[in-house]
């Protein structure tokens, strides 16, 4: 089944699309000093290789910002500056090359200088995103609006500053922690603005809570059709981000990203460390980038049946465990080899 999603219009962030169609493209942030551009591209290297497809630093400072060309040298990906409430760290980021800027317009401090930034990034076909955050929205005339409408209400506002002077170049965001707000809020402006939406849930946590929120969220969301870039936040290497997202769009079919593993519960039945293998197969196919379906289960019985669209799976018993391709038994190996075995066969496909 293909999800049906909304039509927005399309932003080029360096060489990526986003939004229009394009598929949903998978984006992090590094947690390196930016200042420190060495450490930076080691960083975002790494994310490259787990499948980054634009990353985003902060620029805190006029060093940060003086960092950023050695940075953009020295990687691949498109480049987004994070900047809050100076302008002239945004000129400085548009100056250095950066591929995006991430900044509220309502609070760099006055029409002149939104309108100093409009121009450069337009000059130099920079999208800007505005990223509204639940915990940070300005004070609002409105009275009784919930915080998704808020958040709704300051982005047409934030937008209605940037096409008053004649930039369109937009993407927005509007995060909150908490699900159903954040939920509420994408619908509602989904609706009312054409352009590409970058979706997250703010502040999810440390992998266990923060991977469950934000697929809850996002899922959520990308099955409504919503969503044009996603960010998972996690209290952890970005490189986790970057993981958690192409699971949660390859669980949709919405994108296609390196292998799917299955593995079995376990049960009763269970007579080998199933969990432990699950886990040295899922560490070991993280270098492979083939789409292949691989299967580890935990007992002959069940296990190829259950497992039978696998491209290829082990189903182990005492000792001894049957190597299976498609559901077709192909091989019976010894309990000290399941791993390489199963990795062989993968490798093969
Ligand atoms: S595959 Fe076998 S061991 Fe695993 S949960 Fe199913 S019945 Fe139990």
């Amino acid at each position: 089944m293909t999800l049906a999603r909304r039509i927005s219009k399309p932003v080029q962030v360096g060489s990526v699309t986003v939004g229009g169609g394009a598929p949903v493209v998978v984006q992090s942030m590094t947690n390196t000093d930016t200042r420190d551009a060495a450490a930076t591209v080691r960083q975002i290297k790494e994310l490259e290789e787990a499948g980054c497809e634009i990353v985003r630093v902060a620029v805190p400072d006029a060093e940060a910002a003086a960092a950023l060309p050695a940075i953009k040298r020295g990687i691949s990906i498109p480049l987004v500056a994070d900047i809050h409430f100076d302008y002239r760290l945004a000129l400085a980021s548009i100056r250095a090359g950066v591929d995006g800027l991430r900044l509220n317009p309502g609070n760099i401090g006055g029409a002149e200088r939104v309108r100093a930034v409009a121009l450069a990034a337009k000059e130099r076909q920079v999208p800007i995103r505005i990223g509204l955050n639940a915990g940070s929205l300005p004070k609002t005339e409105t009275p009784g609006l919930s915080v998704a409408q808020r958040m709704v209400e300051s982005a047409l506002g934030e937008i209605k500053l940037l096409e008053s002077l004649d930039f369109d170049l937009i993407k927005v965001s509007l995060k909150a922690f908490d699900v159903p707000t954040t939920i509420a809020a994408y619908a509602e402006i989904a609706a009312r603005i054409p352009y590409p939406l970058h979706i997250g849930i703010t502040e999810a946590g440390p992998p266990r809570t923060g991977l469950v929120r934000s697929s809850v969220g996002l899922g959520t969301l990308l099955y409504m059709g919503i969503g044009d870039t996603i960010r998972v936040s996690l209290t952890a290497h970005p490189r986790e981000e970057v993981f958690a997202a192409f699971e949660i769009l390859k669980s949709l079919d919405l994108r296609q990203h390196g292998p799917v593993l299955v593995s079995c519960p376990t049960c009763g039945r269970t007579e080998v460390d199933i969990i432990g293998l699950a886990e040295a197969v899922e560490k070991e196919l993280h270098r492979i980038s083939k789409p292949v379906k691989v299967a580890v289960m935990g007992c002959a019985v069940n296990g190829p049946g259950e497992a039978k669209d696998a491209d290829v799976g082990i189903a182990c018993g005492k000792g001894r465990g049957i190597l299976f391709k498609k559901g077709e038994k192909i091989g019976v190996v010894e309990e000290k080899d399941f791993l390489t075995a199963l990795m062989r066969e993968v490798e093969r496909l």
